[in-house]
């Protein structure tokens, strides 16, 4: 990769807009051909605002893209039987395509257990062993979200992995992992780094493509990045703090704004404003990983539904 004049920035709302506009399209020809609708179910368990309100963005996604939307809402008390006995009344619900459980799971509910009892037909989130095991076999599969919007992005904006390296910062189940198990597959050569890594911003220049998968505010600043590298930020930090938002975004007036008015601003793993000069290309928080997540739920959502129906 070449030195930039100017970074671009990768706007993950428009891809979003992209990605749902084709869901909504596939809808139309399975009906078209005589199927049903997708369904998509999302369930939560307890109050947790922040699970509330992406629930909430999903299934608001889904109707505008034509999928239908259900929201089961558990108390959080909701006992590790009851959940087990839901989850598996809606694997046999024919018209459930997707089952997608909101995490994270309150406490004592055993996370792993559950999310095993779904379907891996019907396992959205691509977190089912099957699905895992499928995706690092190169089968076809569901595959996490998070990832999966991520590749389609570097799709669409035509950005190259052939031979590139690719330095994943983060070792989730949900985002690091699957990500370096998608990238291997468009034939990156992957590292993936996580707390235990040793000096990580030297591995990280590296990286022609660099993915910050670790929750922790501007963990990755300039002494991290490869002049030209690509740099995707999954991250989704809250700062609550005015001087740290004032470091960060210096002079940045609707960031200020938003602080003054909700006491936090949302801000991702990447330090944005020092990187960004630096990189070929960059997506933002908010506005970059975010919004492709919720439309790739969507778009397996369909997928799932078009396998289950044989169409
Ligand atoms: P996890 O907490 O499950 O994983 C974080 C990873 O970061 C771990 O592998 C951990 O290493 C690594 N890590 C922690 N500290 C360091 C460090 N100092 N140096 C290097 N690596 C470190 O988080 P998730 O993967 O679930 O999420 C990561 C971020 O992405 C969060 O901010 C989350 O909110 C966000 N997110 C955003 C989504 C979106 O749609 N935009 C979707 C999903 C997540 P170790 O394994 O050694 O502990």
């Amino acid at each position: 990769m070449t030195t930039p004049t100017t970074s671009r920035i990768l706007d993950g709302k428009a891809i979003a807009a992209a990605i749902r506009a084709d869901v909504q399209a596939e809808v139309e020809r399975m009906l078209a051909a005589g199927g049903r609708q997708p369904k998509l179910l999302a369930c939560l368990v307890g109050e947790d605002p922040a699970s509330r309100a992406y629930v909430a963005s999903k299934t608001r996604a889904c109707e505008e893209a034509g999928v239908a939307g259900e929201t089961v809402s558990l108390p959080a008390g909701t006992s590790r039987d009851e959940l087990a006995a839901r989850v598996e009344a809606w694997n046999r619900d024919d018209a459930v395509d997707g089952i997608l459980i909101q995490l994270p799971l309150p406490d004592p509910l055993p996370e792993r257990e559950i999310l095993d009892l779904v379907d891996p037909a019907k396992d959205v989130d691509g977190f089912h062993p099957v699905n895992v095991g499928r995706m690092w076999l190169d089968q076809d599969a569901l595959t996490p979200a998070t990832p999966t919007g991520i590749l389609e992005m570097l799709r669409r904006e035509a950005i190259p992995l052939k031979g590139c390296h690719a330095v994943v910062v983060g070792r989730s189940a949900i985002v690091g992992k699957p990500m370096a198990a998608l990238l291997l597959r468009q034939h990156c050569t992957v590292t993936v780094c996580h707390s235990r890594t040793r000096d990580l911003a030297a591995v990280c220049r590296q990286a022609d493509l660099l993915v910050a998968a670790v929750g922790r505010a501007a963990i990755v600043g300039p002494g991290h990045v490869k002049e030209g590298a690509v740099v995707i930020d999954v991250g989704m930090n809250r700062i609550d703090d005015g001087a740290e938002v004032e470091r960060l975004y210096p002079g940045d007036a609707a960031r200020r704004e938003s602080f003054a008015r909700r006491g936090y601003v949302l801000t991702g793993d990447v330090d944005y404003e020092r990187v960004r000069p630096k990189a070929s290309a960059i997506t933002p928080v908010p506005g970059g990983v975010g919004p492709l997540t919720v439309a790739q739920v969507l778009a397996n959502t369909v997928k799932a539904s078009r396998r289950r129906q044989g169409l």
